[in-house]
């Protein structure tokens, strides 16, 4: 029996590869197959078309595929695409679209060599897709980050000073999976002192030391969905210049998530954060975009850039990043995800922002 919101996300992508006078669309990227069809196996292709949806995997999966999904399975012995290819003859089919900015270069090889086929590359039409989420997404990228908060919050029970950022590390993930995560969305960033200058540091096996900042960027994958948090302690007394520091992002944080909202561009949002750190003689410390999307991927489209002329739309589920980074000395983030409404966007993270010292 058909899922209505599988269906529904189906109908959606149908839809646009009518616009591009495609009748039959490969979906080769894991996370597109698991939107599309429900399956969560790791070997999988789903074939599109104006009314068939046959799923492809291994005999590894023959249990497991058609309890998770509502498309037709079709359990190959050998190579996965030789199999579409013979679906694709045997639908007469001649035209067949594939995902040109996901597909590796071995399986586009394969898929060259079945006959009597044309090919039409096409980038990111799923993604496109996927940008706007279902309230039962939203639901469910709400839970993975308020999993992801509470994780932090109990693995910062546990902080001593003198602990290394890799024990921190291992204690947030600890945490995520005690309560219920599949496991971390990415590896945790845990950095203090002048590490924390590196935007994406990874843990290193050293104490973290009094009189420091202290960086945490975690994620945890909850069903499926990510979630994406940045937090800066002090670990014990900072400067003045450094409180300034974090005034100024937070600052900046709290004016791009006040720009969030429907028909509002993704480059505007930007340039509200940007244009706060600037007023404090901070840009040229801001080496990154402001956010990006998150969902079954922990980076999705649409990115928070300068140059991102996408419009917001209701059912966006972005993060709100700044940061500032001075080499050798530190570095400053405060990240939040945030769900786009009718009206502007409500905050998911409960996590508090004011500097916090440990
Ligand atoms: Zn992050
Ligand atoms: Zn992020």
């Amino acid at each position: 029996m058909q899922n209505p919101e599988l269906s529904q996300r189906r109908e959606r992508v149908l839809a646009l590869l009518k616009e591009e006078r495609i009748h039959a669309f490969l979906v080769t990227a894991l996370p597109n197959v698991r939107y599309l069809s429900g399956f969560t196996g790791s070997n999988a292709a789903l074939l599109l078309t104006p009314d068939r949806a046959l799923l492809f995997t291994d005999p590894r999966y023959q249990a497991q595929a058609p309890r998770e999904s509502d498309c037709e399975v079709k359990i190959a012995t050998g190579p996965l695409l030789q199999e579409v290819g013979k679906w694709m003859k045997r639908l007469r089919l001649g035209t067949l679209g594939f995902e040109a900015n996901r597909i590796r270069f071995a399986e586009h090889q394969q898929l060259r060599e079945l006959d009597g086929l044309r090919l039409k590359g096409i980038s990111e039409l799923v993604e496109r897709v996927r940008m706007i989420k279902s309230p039962e997404e939203i639901a469910a990228i709400k839970s993975s980050v308020e999993l992801n908060a509470a994780a932090l919050a109990e693995a910062l029970r546990h902080f001593q000073q003198s602990m290394t950022e890799v024990e921190l590390a291992a204690e947030i993930e600890y945490r995520m999976r005690r309560l219920g995560a599949d496991g971390p969305a990415f590896e945790t960033i845990v950095a203090s002192g002048e590490r924390t200058a590196l935007p994406h540091a990874r843990p290193a096996n050293r104490p973290i030391e009094a009189n420091q900042l202290l960086l945490v960027d975690m994620g945890a994958t909850v069903a499926g969905y990510a979630s994406d948090m940045t937090r800066t302690y002090a670990a014990g007394k900072l400067s003045t210049k450094w409180k300034r520091r974090y005034r100024a992002v937070l600052e900046s944080q709290l004016a791009a998530i006040d720009a969030v909202r429907p028909g509002v561009s993704c480059a505007a949002v930007d340039r509200a954060a940007r244009a706060v750190l600037r007023g404090y003689g901070m840009e040229k410390l801001f080496i990154h975009s402001t956010g990006h999307g998150l969902g079954l991927e922990i980076h999705e489209r649409p990115r928070i850039g300068r140059k991102e002329a996408t419009k917001l739309e209701l059912g966006m589920t972005i993060t709100i990043e700044p940061g500032i980074y001075q080499e050798g000395e530190g570095g400053i983030r405060i990240e939040d995800t945030v769900c786009v409404t009718s009206n502007g966007c409500t905050v998911l993270t409960p996590t508090p922002k004011e500097l916090i010292v440990l």
